[in-house]
């Protein structure tokens, strides 16, 4: 698709950000393009419209950005999955690992209904573990997830999903 190539020179590389050694992947200059930003999102929709899809999740904080403009085109609820302890609801939460540490995602109780149908949104996928526990989340309240989608994905790194 001719579109992808420029939503690729949208997005900007700053090296060593936040630690050095890493290539950080800049979406911002993607949302300053309002041609590549809205194929972005075109893309997206033309893809997941037809899927029956009840749920949007976007995974904090960029997939806040991506998820709820598909959510709207596409006629799903947005349902944000939050960093620990911002919620003001009653949560449920997933743990997963990091390279050092864990981390944890979490979801308002009554966000969603068991037997939905949900596609979850990030920025980027490296590793994949927070859509993995993005998706655990989802699938232990009873949602089945068709699909998790992301700008950008780091080729270098195996998903181990
Ligand atoms: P994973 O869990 O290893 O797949 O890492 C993906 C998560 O790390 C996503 O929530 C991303 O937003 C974040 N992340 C990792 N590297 C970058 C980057 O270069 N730019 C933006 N986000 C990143």
């Amino acid at each position: 698709d001719p579109r992808l190539a420029r939503i690729s020179s949208a997005i900007r590389v700053i090296p060593n950000f936040p630690k050095p050694g890493i290539m950080f992947q800049d979406i911002t200059t993607l949302l300053l393009d309002t041609k590549a930003f809205k194929d972005t999102i075109d893309l997206f929709v033309e893809r997941y419209r037809d899927e029956n899809i009840s749920v949007v999740a976007g995974v904090e904080a960029r997939g806040f950005i991506f998820g709820p403009p598909i959510a709207l085109a596409i006629g799903a609820k947005f349902v944000p999955m939050r960093k620990p302890n911002k919620l003001p609801g009653e949560v449920i939460s997933e743990e997963y690992s990091l390279e050092y540490g864990t981390d944890k995602i979490e979801m308002h109780v009554g966000a969603v209904q068991p037997g939905e149908r949900a596609l979850v949104i990030d920025d980027l996928i490296a590793t994949g573990g927070t859509l993995c526990a993005a998706v655990n989340l989802l699938e232990r309240v009873g949602v089945h997830v068709a699909e998790c989608a992301c700008v950008i994905e780091l080729p270098e790194l195996k998903v181990g999903a």
